[in-house]
């Protein structure tokens, strides 16, 4: 009997919060005090074994270890590199600083949290400076391994790579304005080889280092960083593997397989193009090649026929090759058996992560069993759909000029300046989420149901005139999600029971999945925005989820590009914003909070990704009369790379977050020459501190020196509905009041 190299079959990571989320559960009982230090260690020891169990059902040769998490992989390395922040290390324990940087606590507020890559996953942001002192510290990563070990798996522990890990992190506050992580390197590779030995030392013989920063482009002296490190790292005991896992290595390709590291995995989902590379030059014969054909960012069953035949590619050129995921499968949820109330002719072609595992595990074996995805389900196809796409010229996507558009609804719909509005949600209070629960269930029969969400209604528009506010919403008690709530509502989708994903800490998500061809059977919010506009002279806002954020929070069909799956999406809701407005409507919003998530890593695919997503944006809108006010949403301050798409949306006001970056956005706006109605936000709703008027006051007469009033909106700066109304009532009152203020002395 031959014995298997250790990366034949395996994994990159694993889901870590839980099938159930338990972790979820542990992790909130034990910040509310619920359960103890002991109470949590039990609860996340057995997430652990569970994580164990699954990883060897299907004889994997190797298993990732240190992939569990109490909150996030980033923080993780952060502390194994003792680099948790100075604030944080007088709060107690190990466990406490960390919860401290992870969540913060009545003083201290947690360290940034921000975007993984093109996912929805968030990570918290490193800060480090000069001055930084890393120690290793390997407890958790051998506390992980030795659980594996026990069961006789080979195990390998994972870190985050250094170059990754200073790539992400930011400049201490305080830290010269010249300072930049990067140069940190060599002190954080001596740090990574003490780990290293710690763990060879408790007898692992690989170590993996995920370096997904490496899928975008860099620098040379980014790159120059990698030969550096890597260099360094391959001159240790340890045998070293190096992921990325979230695109092509591109440039950095070259100088990993000729650092003198053992073992490289290549993204053949996401980046197949390293795989052209690859054949056009020579892999050096010592590093083993691991071939990530099953998708770790999707919930496709793996066509094995097709990935066994991009293996035999890779085999082609490399001594030693293995199989893998695609990247870890943190970001699919574990168990498609859980999911019993799916059609079976969609459950038979998905997989989640324990069905991955086994696809992985059937492609390392010669002789294992192969599956062929074949057509499409013909049942899924709607050519009238299609048809209707097919017969859309250029003028679907065109409104008439903004200058017309503004006279058109300054006449139609006349507002001060500086109008105040929100951004959609109001507070989704116990009571609501308990009727929505009842309806779910059956325990609630619809008539009851629509009165309870009509009541919720009124008070929110009643509540809206008593604030004085110009342009109102109906609250959004409807939606449960965004994204889910049309999913619902759309063919061509289905949602899960339980497929959670982990979008940050004990924060899950449970995207929808988007099958098949995309269609509206009948109007979805129609009744109820027209509803809330029948209670008041004052315009009330529509409001819909934008094509680019419903694909984006979504698990997409992966048979056709994803910007023909936009256009369906998008003609769906241009079907909406038409009734919309029929219905009286006289402002539309569509908000497209993903629109920056989805923008590609690499430049060179940005152009095609921002032309499909805008011209999605617009299908969905231009619709409208030019006298009708389309409004978006967008969740993040830094636009500098989707300035242009945002433009491109062609949107009459853009709402953005700004009043957590202090309104530097309107440095941008300015500097952008960005000519449109922009609101950007006043107050940030993600903490319950309630604004005084004169804070407010003072953030719009900032940006009246740069924005016209006439175009500047006045709004919180996202939706209200994880926050109370004891908050949201004092908060909203000060914004009204100083929006009043000011305008008063222009
Ligand atoms: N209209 C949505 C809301 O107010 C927007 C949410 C978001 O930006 N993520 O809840
Ligand atoms: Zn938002």
């Amino acid at each position: 009997m031959t014995t298997r190299h250790p990366l034949s079959a395996t994994v990159l990571g694993y889901p870590r919060i839980g099938a159930k989320r338990e972790l979820k559960r542990a992790v909130e009982a034990y910040w509310a005090g619920n359960i103890d230090d002991a109470g949590l260690a039990a609860a996340s020891a057995e997430v652990r074994a569970q994580m164990l169990t699954d990883l060897s059902a299907q004889d994997l040769t190797s298993v990732p270890v240190n992939v569990f998490s109490h909150y996030d992989h980033v923080l993780d390395t952060t502390a194994a590199v003792g680099a948790i922040p100075e604030r944080y290390r007088n709060v107690g324990g190990t466990l406490a600083q960390y919860f401290a940087a992870a969540h913060g606590n009545a003083e201290l507020a947690p360290l940034e949290l921000t975007k993984w890559f093109d996912t929805n996953y968030h990570y918290l942001v490193p800060e480090l400076g000069p001055d930084t002192v890393f120690s290793a510290q390997p407890q958790k990563a051998l506390q992980e391994y030795h659980e594996a070990v026990e069961r006789g798996l080979q195990a390998r522990p994972v870190l985050l790579g250094p170059i990754s890990f200073l790539l992400l992190a930011k400049p201490e506050p305080g830290s010269p304005s010249d300072f930049h992580p990067l140069s940190r390197l060599e002190d954080l590779i001596a740090c990574y080889r003490d780990l290293l030995a710690a763990f060879t030392e408790a007898g692992a013989t690989w170590v993996q280092l995920d370096e997904p920063a490496l899928c975008a482009d860099r620098t040379e002296a980014e790159l120059a960083a990698v030969a550096t490190a890597y260099t360094a790292l391959a001159h240790t005991e340890a045998n070293i593997f190096v992921t990325g896992g979230y695109g092509s290595f591109d440039k950095a390709l070259p100088l990993l397989l000729n650092s003198g590291i053992d073992a490289l995995a290549i993204d053949a989902v996401a980046g197949a193009s390293d795989i052209d590379w690859l054949e056009a030059n020579e892999v050096p014969p010592q590093v083993t090649l691991v071939a990530g054909v099953v998708d770790g960012r999707n919930i496709w069953r793996t066509d094995t026929v097709r990935a066994a035949a991009i293996v035999d590619r890779i085999k082609a050129v490399a001594t030693t090759v293995g199989v893998s995921s695609s990247c870890s499968l943190l970001h699919v949820p574990v168990d498609l058996e859980a999911e019993t109330g799916l059609a079976p002719e969609l459950a038979q072609r998905l997989a989640f992560a324990r069905q991955k595992i086994r696809e992985v595990s059937q492609l390392a074996q010669p002789d294992g069993e192969r599956w062929s995805r074949g057509e499409s389900n013909l049942a899924w196809r709607n050519d009238h759909i299609r048809q209707r796409l097919a017969s859309l010229d250029a003028s679907a996507t065109q409104r008439d000029d903004f200058e017309t558009r503004v006279k058109a609804q300054e006449a139609h719909t006349p507002l001060p300046p500086l109008a105040t509005t929100s951004i959609g949600s109001f507070p989704q209070t116990t009571d609501i989420r308990r009727a929505r629960a009842q309806h779910r269930n059956g325990l609630m029969i619809d008539v009851d149901y629509k009165s309870r969400l009509k009541k919720e209604i009124a008070s929110v528009i009643e509540l809206q005139e008593r604030l004085d506010f110009d342009v109102l919403v109906h609250g959004e008690a409807e939606r449960n999600d965004m994204v889910q709530y049309f999913a619902e509502h759309l063919a061509g989708f289905t949602t899960t029971e339980a497929g959670w994903v982990q979008s940050y800490g004990s924060r899950c998500v449970r995207p929808p999945i988007l099958f098949g061809d995309v269609s509206r059977p009948s109007p979805i919010t129609v009744d109820w925005s027209a509803y809330a506009q029948s209670l008041t002279t004052k315009p009330v806002k529509g409001m819909l989820t934008g094509p680019v954020t419903i694909l984006a929070w979504s698990f997409v069909r992966d048979d056709q590009p994803l910007s023909d799956t936009a256009a369906q999406v998008a003609l769906a809701l241009r079907d909406e914003v038409a009734d919309l407005e029929a219905a009286g409507l006289k402002v539309i919003q569509v908000d497209e909070p993903a629109l920056r998530e989805m923008l590609p890593l690499r430049q060179a695919e940005q152009d095609d990704y921002r032309r499909w997503a805008t011209d999605a944006f617009r299908l969905a809108t231009a619709v409208v009369k030019p006298e009708t006010a389309i409004h978006t949403h967008l969740c993040y301050s830094e636009f500098g790379e989707v300035i242009d798409a945002i433009n491109a949306l062609d949107a009459d006001v853009t709402s953005i977050e700004a009043s957590r970056s202090k309104m530097e956005v309107l440095q941008d706006l300015h500097a952008s020459q960005f000519a449109r109605g922009v609101g950007p936000g006043v107050y940030d709703i993600h903490s319950p501190r309630v604004p005084t008027v004169e804070e407010i006051a003072s953030a719009l007469s900032k940006a009246i020196a740069v924005i016209d009033p006439k175009r500047l909106w006045v709004n919180p700066d996202c939706g209200l509905k994880t926050r109370r109304y004891k908050e949201v009532e004092p908060a909203l009152a000060s914004l009204v009041e100083a929006a009043k203020q000011v305008r008063a002395q222009l």
